[in-house]
């Protein structure tokens, strides 16, 4: 079998290797990327876990059931009479297979552009640089081998599964299969109220569902800054989501209609009998084929690859970046691991500040945050001052109809840098950039209050609360 040399080798094309992919060919590498993803036409598709099953689709749902609720709810608000609005959930679901064959086959249009060499399959190490391409199969093709001085590793994550509720794909379903529905259940439960436990029960409450979310956890999203969680828990049962805390799955029995869900409380044994089950307890790394132990690969005890401060792993020239090392399961931390090692193969001195990731929960309103919260804070003996503004009080927010919720600057009690900004309310994804910019460049709160904000807007919320943290808000 002939081989092939590249300066770089990706395994996964997800947002941590396209991307990874793109810079390399950018610097003058050249760049092979490998994937075996096959989408929903049983094609291959570029992009991953995000663009195929989830960021991405789950979006467009959010935003096609957001729609659809604001029809129902609000738009008699704004004096807008709608005699008859009804949901097709097929041509939702069309909808959303268009946006992601769009993206995922644009990333394919991107990797010629930009002279990425696209193979398709299942990478596996073989050692001493070398990486065999193993074709689907059962499609006849021979497999390939190629050499490369450096291999990156981006082969992902998938869902955790739990063994008194096995995914079969039609009843009780991962975050895939939830995404899939194609009618709206009438009677939902979700196994975690984590991201997408809250997104995707959201989505599907929004619809007509009703929606119970089990979490074995006493608190509710325990990352999250504690007053907006606790604000965004009491908003998200109005909206009609049963959450339940310190509910332990205990076990499911299928039945005609559906799937009995069987838990337990602090007090007492519960159960419900829902159509649909969706297990959303997180996920783990995926290194399934690659070949890690053959080749001496290490992994941490939870499966995750192990790498330096560089993405170097134990395996001279083969490095590791995304959600298969661990860390934050996000698109965005995936792909600036994949510029940043691309930058430092190439000689140059790529870095990723992980103190600056922001994180977004896309319920509505959305919750999005940045830096530390106040109970790390304390945990850490840091002195902070806060400055709270609500959206209620923001001219835009009132105009939109959207006044739940409330933005949050953390500053550090001496120097007055900016530790942590946490928003609870409309578009707070969009609203959280702001937030990173001023982190990335060491800005103080004062830095924030002096900066000039379009009126009405939104983000004079941010203003506010930077104003607020010095006791001089103007509009509370
Ligand atoms: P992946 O995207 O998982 O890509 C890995 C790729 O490697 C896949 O294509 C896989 O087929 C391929 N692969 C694996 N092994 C091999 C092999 N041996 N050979 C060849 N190919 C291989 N994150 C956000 O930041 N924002 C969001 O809004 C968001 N929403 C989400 C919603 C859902 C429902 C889910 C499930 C996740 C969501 N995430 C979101 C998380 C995000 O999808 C992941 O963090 C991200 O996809 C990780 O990127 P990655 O490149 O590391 O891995
Ligand atoms: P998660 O870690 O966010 O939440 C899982 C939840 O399930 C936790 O609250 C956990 O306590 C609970 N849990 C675990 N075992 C349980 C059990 N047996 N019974 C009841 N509850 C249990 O994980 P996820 O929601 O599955 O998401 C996976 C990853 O995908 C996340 O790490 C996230 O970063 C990423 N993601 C990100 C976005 C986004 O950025 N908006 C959206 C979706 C997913």
């Amino acid at each position: 079998m002939a081989t092939t040399s590249y300066d770089v080798v990706i395994i996964g094309a997800g947002p941590a290797g396209y991307v990874a992919a793109i810079r390399c060919a950018q610097l003058g590498l050249k760049t092979a990327c490998i994937d075996e993803w096959m989408g929903e036409n049983g094609q291959p598709s570029l992009g991953g876990t995000c663009l195929n099953v989830g960021c991405i689709p789950s979006k467009a749902l959010l935003d096609s059931s957001h729609y659809y609720h604001h029809m129902t709810h609000q738009a008699k608000d704004h004096g807008i009479s709608v005699k008859e609005v009804a949901m097709d959930v097929a041509a939702m679901q069309k909808r959303k297979s268009k946006i992601v064959g769009m993206l995922t086959r644009g990333i394919d249009g991107l990797f010629k552009k930009k002279g990425v060499k696209r193979l398709i399959g299942t990478g596996r190490l073989l050692g001493d640089g070398k990486v065999k391409v193993m074709p689907k199969r059962g499609s006849g093709e021979a497999g390939q081998l190629l050499e490369s001085r450096h291999i990156i590793i981006a082969t992902g994550s998938h869902p955790i599964s739990l063994a008194q509720a096995p995914v079969d794909g039609s009843t009780i379903v991962d975050s895939s299969g939830a995404l899939a529905f194609g009618k709206v259940p009438q009677r939902l439960a979700v196994i975690g109220a984590g991201v997408i436990g809250l997104e995707l029960g959201s989505v599907w409450n929004r619809l007509g569902a009703k929606v119970t979310v089990l979490e074995a956890l006493d608190s509710f999203l325990p990352t999250v800054d504690q007053a907006l969680a606790k604000e965004a828990l009491q908003v998200l049962k109005r909206q009609g989501l049963d959450i339940q805390l310190d509910a332990r799955l205990t076990g499911t029995k299928k039945t005609e209609s559906g799937v009995q869900v069987v838990y337990q409380t602090a007090n007492e044994q519960r159960q419900i009998e829902v159509d649909k089950l969706v297990v959303a307890v997180g996920r783990r790394a995926y290194t399934q084929g690659l070949g890690a132990e053959d080749v001496g690969l290490a992994l941490d005890a939870r499966g995750f690859i192990v790498t330096d401060g560089h993405w170097r792993t134990n395996l001279d020239g083969v490095y590791a970046i995304g959600d298969v090392i661990g860390g934050p399961m996000l698109a965005h931390k995936g792909s600036e691991e994949g510029v940043a090692l691309a930058e430092r193969i190439a000689g140059q001195a790529g870095h990723v500040n992980y103190d600056t990731i922001p994180w977004v929960i896309y319920t509505w309103p959305e919750i999005a945050w940045v830096g530390r919260t106040e109970q790390q804070l304390q945990k850490e003996g840091v002195g902070y001052r806060t400055g709270v503004f609500p959206f209620m009080a923001i001219g835009r927010a009132r105009a939109m109809g959207e006044v739940v919720g409330k933005v949050k600057i953390i500053g550090d009690e001496k120097t007055d840098r900016i530790l942590g900004v946490h928003i609870f309310g409309p578009h707070a994804s969009e609203l959280v950039s702001e937030a990173v910019m001023a982190m990335e460049c060491d800005a103080s709160t004062e830095d924030l209050a002096r900066t000039i904000h379009a009126h009405p807007t939104l983000a004079e919320a941010m203003h506010e609360a930077a104003l607020a943290v010095d006791h001089r808000a103007i509009h509370i």
